[in-house]
């Protein structure tokens, strides 16, 4: 087994330049006090701006958009000036500016960072592993963020962490002293700031598994307690990566790849970035030695996984290097504001899936039932009806990074909404094409003027990319169709767009099933608490509120087993008494059962389909007979 080298090609020429002699940025790291959660952090500045250098940390990390002020995790900070202690003024929640310095010389702040958060967002640390993103621990040295940066890496002392290794996309800093060695503690570098937060780096005692993608190494890092088929994983993650990067083009735009997953009971979660990802899941979701494959269908949890992945490994061209131009640059302090994230992760969570069936991985039947989970999602909230996938985008910020009982009823996902938009698009433009454009062309014409130029994509810039690669009458028609529809809050033709291509769109019949109007919270046992009391349904009308606990129906106790079987022995139209208690006090209301909304939809290929649509499903899902 040979030891790849992590290092990242962003601005590939730039890696290779010799190292200037003083760098701008010096950072240490250790995972000092593992049992307290605490990352020792120091940042050194040789000449630092003689009126008083300033230092921030970022207010969020790019690709999760939500103020987290990670600056409210610094335990404890201070600086030096020349070895001496220097002063330090705190100027709002997340800077910091020293005392001016008359004379040239060394500052450095040296700072706690409390660690507590399982999550790819921020930052982790016990005596099992730490984690960290850089806009978690990193301070950004204002005036210098465009400088290059060394960051040490260090093994903290005694024996606890003596077998950890590190894992991360970070460069090697090779040719300075203590330079670390593939996969040890020690110095990497980073060209800028940008790149520097933007490698996540896991340590550990963590499992590795390597799979070569287009000529370029990919590692898969495994934290956690797991019995994963690491063989069966790469294999997997190899055909799903092959296929995204001759989607694209050769070669990938990094030249390493490491997918940093952290494996716990219940979880889920991922963060994309320039040369990898991190990711959160369930130890049930990972493949074991033994299972289901070949002509047999993969779990479900597996393919979830796999999804997640794929989707982690899209955004590497499509919003690291494909981006609005609202994020370029980012500003770390606050807010930037886009109208289009149903493009960034809308068409990610479109192809993410997709991949995995156009790869072979996946059979068409298993990714029309993927598929039809996306539909029902959406056509179950009426907050669809309210915002567009635009709006959506916009507030992201306050409103789907902020979800609350309410959500359904207020709020589109800019996520499953964008993926049907994506859908409906390729399926016009192979339609209106006689199969011979598609939205991969759209993708790939962005990347060409965007991803490899770095130029922002401008507010209206997807509607004329699709205006370009439809061409013709086709191209301005699906442009103003896609402008209307991304602002607008209809729902999707989905049906008639997938009977074209030899699928059949099938709507649970509405009107047989009576239902209160409600979704129940997970993880509370048997107990029957209302997440969110849909609009318009019984239990809104009856006064029923989120956070209510039903306890009985008709005199009769309720569980969550039981609710369904309960509701299935009544008819539409019947009257029911429900007792429940609102914090801790009983109430009684007097509901009027109604049916079930048609929001379940399955989807099927269809028996018989004549030769066009034959031939413009396979070139929809690739491997279709
Ligand atoms: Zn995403």
């Amino acid at each position: 087994m040979s030891f790849p080298t992590p290092r990242c090609t962003w601005g590939a020429n730039r890696t290779h330049d010799p190292m200037p002699a003083l760098p701008a940025v010096e950072y240490r790291i250790c995972p000092a006090q593992p049992g307290a959660h605490l990352f020792e952090v120091s940042c050194t500045v040789r000449d630092p701006d003689p009126q008083g250098q300033v230092f921030r940390l970022p207010a969020w990390i790019p690709g999760s958009y939500m103020i987290r002020e990670f600056a409210r995790h610094i335990v404890t900070l201070r600086a030096e000036f020349n070895g001496e202690p220097w002063p330090i003024d705190k100027l709002d929640k997340h800077s910091w500016r020293a005392a001016p310095t008359a004379v040239k010389g060394t500052l450095s702040l040296h700072y706690e960072v409390y660690a507590w958060d399982l999550s790819v967002r921020a930052a982790h640390l016990d005596d099992s592993h730490g984690f960290f993103n850089g806009t978690s621990v990193f301070l950004a040295v204002d005036g210098r963020t465009d400088r290059p940066c060394l960051v040490d890496i260090e093994r903290p002392s005694g024996t606890a962490c003596r077998d950890w290794k590190v894992a991360t996309a970070l460069a090697l800093a090779r040719g300075v002293r203590g330079a670390a060695r593939p996969y040890g503690f020690g110095v990497y570098r980073a060209a800028d700031y940008d790149e520097l937060i933007d490698h996540p780096v896991e340590m550990g005692e963590f499992t590795l598994g390597h799979f070569e993608a287009a000529g370029v190494t990919h590692d898969i890092v495994l934290s956690g307690r797991h019995d994963c088929d690491l063989e069966r994983l790469g294999e997997d993650l190899r055909r799903v990566c092959e296929w995204q990067v001759a989607l694209f083009g050769a070669p990938p735009p990094m030249d390493y790849y490491v997918f940093l997953t952290m494996v716990v009971g219940e979880g889920y979660g991922g963060l994309e970035h320039r040369a990898s990802t991190a990711l959160l899941c369930s130890r049930a979701d990972l493949p074991w030695k033994g299972m289901a494959g070949g002509a047999e269908t993969l779990p479900e949890g597996y393919k979830t996984f796999l999804g997640l992945c794929s989707h982690e490994y899209f955004h590497t061209w499509n919003v690291k290097r494909i981006k609005p131009a609202a994020f370029t640059p980012y500003d770390l302090s606050e807010e930037n504001y886009t109208r289009l994230l149903w493009a960034f992760e809308g068409f990610t969570s479109y192809y993410d899936d997709l991949a995995l069936v156009r790869s072979g991985v996946i059979k068409p039947e298993e990714y029309l039932e993927l598929l039809a989970k996306t539909v029902s999602n959406v056509l179950r909230g009426s907050g669809r009806g309210k915002q567009s996938v635009a709006e959506s985008s916009f507030d992201a910020w306050t409103k789907f990074y902020r979800q609350d009982e309410n959500a359904p009823n207020a709020l589109v996902s800019y996520y499953a909404k964008g993926a049907l938009i994506a859908l409906a698009l390729d399926l016009q433009l192979r339609a209106g094409s006689e199969g011979r454009k598609s939205l991969d062309d759209v993708m790939r014409l962005l990347w060409q003027a965007h991803g490899q130029s770095g130029i922002g994509v401008a507010e209206d810039g997807i509607f004329a990319a699709v205006r370009e690669v439809g061409g013709g009458t086709l191209g301005p028609r699906l442009a103003r169709w896609l402008e209307k529809t991304v602002e607008g809050t209809e729902d999707l033709p989905l049906a008639r767009l997938l009977k074209g291509f030899g699928v059949d769109y099938h709507a649970e019949p509405a009107g047989k099933t009576p239902e209160l109007g409600v979704k129940l919270a997970t993880g509370n046992g048997d107990e029957v608490r209302l997440a969110t009391v849909y609009d318009g349904g019984p239990a809104q009308a009856a006064g029923l509120s989120a956070g209510d606990v039903l306890l009985a129906l008709d005199g009769l106790k309720l569980s969550a087993k039981s609710m369904d079987a309960m509701l299935a022995r009544r008819q539409v139209g019947d009257e029911v008494e429900i007792h429940a208690f609102r914090r801790d006090e009983l109430r009684q209301f007097r509901l009027t059962l109604a049916a079930a909304e048609a929001s379940k939809v399955s989807l099927k290929l269809a028996a018989r389909a004549g030769a066009a649509v034959l031939k413009l499903r396979r070139g929809w899902l690739g491997s279709t007979k």
